[in-house]
């Protein structure tokens, strides 16, 4: 007996059972019925049957965080398929769990999307379990005078280890998908990357440390600090060579406090490598290409600065500029994002992504067509010379011997219109009312 499951989501499945053929009719439709009961229809037990359950102990228990991959407009639909799926099933649960791991999205064989989840950072703080296998030619041996064999895949195997309740929160992951509006699926993530960690504030304004400690009069102010106070931060002040604007700290606060669009951008860009790498750069020299202001980092652009879009957070800013944005092209949608923001092959992304909207895709007629080129006749240079001809068709045609057709003329040169009803189409009718025509 050999059972194939062409993938573990049970709901594309198409599973088969192969039974030997010379079995009697009885046992090859109960074996059939087994299968289809306990293994195909099977509903998944409130308890499990095993009480093996999976503990992880961790080496350093310092809680981590990877930035969600980009993932395609299309694989963001596949996977919200795939995330509900399992949520309904109850396999996963939403979380605030201060450790995050990505999500990797790869191609099953019928060309269906896995969702896998990518623990290779919290696999090197894992303790290992050095539970010894068993010796490989000692399994052999017990295979000596055995006549039938079986190979059972497990469906969703790995779904069916339970993990120990203080584990949990160590294997929750975190995803690209944004909601529409703008925030992530698990919201708790982004204010996660301030939160528990101690964050430092650099700034050249000293009033920002009075800002933040006395009770300001100003509502948006206000608002900010008591958002703040949610955080372990330190403020460092350093004077201002470096820092070009001054005054831009005011600015800041508000569009900090009036966009958490731009908030997201902004905590977000702790978490991106490329703009860490250049920020570290920027704390001991000047660049050509970037400035830092209040800690966050800038791209110059003729004589503009413009904020530095983390990778995670592009597919929202190209959603924002271009789907948000009635689908404009791809001109448009680049000139509307770098009005304030920047990010590396911004083009070829945007292009990418608009390639990629379903919108688009569907409303853009296609181009490999060719559309068949309009030639206008020409209407000639005196009347009569050409005439357009065509018939129409009435409606009701419930006495069959009626008149049940206009057969139009219209002389191109002077537009003048012509209608003759008539019983047919055919070639009589229309020259005898081309004579007609003429006549006149
Ligand atoms: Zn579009």
């Amino acid at each position: 007996m050999n059972i194939d499951i062409s993938e573990n989501d049970s709901s594309i499945i198409k599973p088969e059972i192969h039974v030997n053929p010379d079995l009697p009719h009885e046992v090859k439709a109960r074996v059939q019925n087994l299968f289809e009961a306990n293994y195909v229809n099977a509903v998944k037990p409130p308890e499990p049957a095993t009480e093996n359950i999976f503990k992880l102990t961790l080496i350093d228990e310092k809680p981590f965080f990877c930035s969600p991959r980009r993932l395609s407009y299309h694989e963001k639909a596949e996977l919200r398929t795939t995330l509900d799926n399992l949520m309904s099933k109850k396999v996963i649960r939403e979380s605030t769990s201060e450790y995050a791991s990505p999500i990797v999205l790869t191609k099953k064989k019928n060309g269906e999307t896995r969702m896998c989840v990518d623990y290779r950072t919290l696999n090197k703080v894992t303790a290992r379990d050095n539970f010894p296998l068993p010796l490989i030619e000692d399994q052999l041996d017990l295979l000596t005078g055995k006549k039938y064999f079986t190979t059972l895949d497990l469906k969703d195997g790995f779904y069916h280890v339970r993990m120990h309740e203080n584990s949990v929160k160590y294997t929750s992951f975190v995803t690209p998908l944004v909601r529409d509006t703008g925030n992530y699926l698990r919201t708790s993530s982004i204010p996660r990357i301030l939160a528990g960690n101690k964050v430092k504030i650099i700034t050249d304004c000293q009033a920002l440390n009075l800002t933040l400690l006395k009770k300001e009069t100003n509502p948006r102010i206000a608002r900010w600090v008591l958002e703040m106070q949610n955080y372990d931060y330190v403020l460092e002040h350093r004077p201002g060579s470096r820092m070009q604007h001054v005054d831009a700290l005011s600015r800041q606060i508000t569009v900090v406090e009036d966009n958490t669009f731009d908030r997201n951008l902004a905590l977000c860009q702790s978490e991106d490598q490329n703009i860490a790498s250049i920020r570290n750069e920027l704390e001991h020299s000047e660049q050509k290409l970037f400035e830092m202001r209040n800690g966050l980092v800038y791209r110059k652009h003729c004589g503009q600065v413009l904020f530095y879009v983390p990778i995670a957070l592009e597919p929202s800013v190209m959603h924002k500029y271009h789907n948000e944005m009635g689908h404009v092209g791809i001109e448009k949608t680049v000139r509307n994002i770098m009005s304030s923001y920047w990010f590396p092959e911004i083009k070829t992304k945007v292009k990418n992504h608009i390639k990629n909207c379903l919108k688009c895709v569907a409303f853009t007629p296609d181009s490999r067509r060719s559309q068949g080129s309009l030639h206008s006749i020409p209407k000639g240079d005196a009347p009569f010379s050409t005439l357009h001809v065509d018939h129409l068709a009435l409606t009701s045609r419930s006495n069959s011997s009626a008149k049940h057709y206009i057969f139009l003329v219209v002389d191109a040169f002077t537009k003048h219109v012509k209608l003759y009803a008539t019983k047919t189409t055919n070639a009589a009718e229309v020259i005898k009312n081309l004579k007609t025509y003429f006549e006149y």
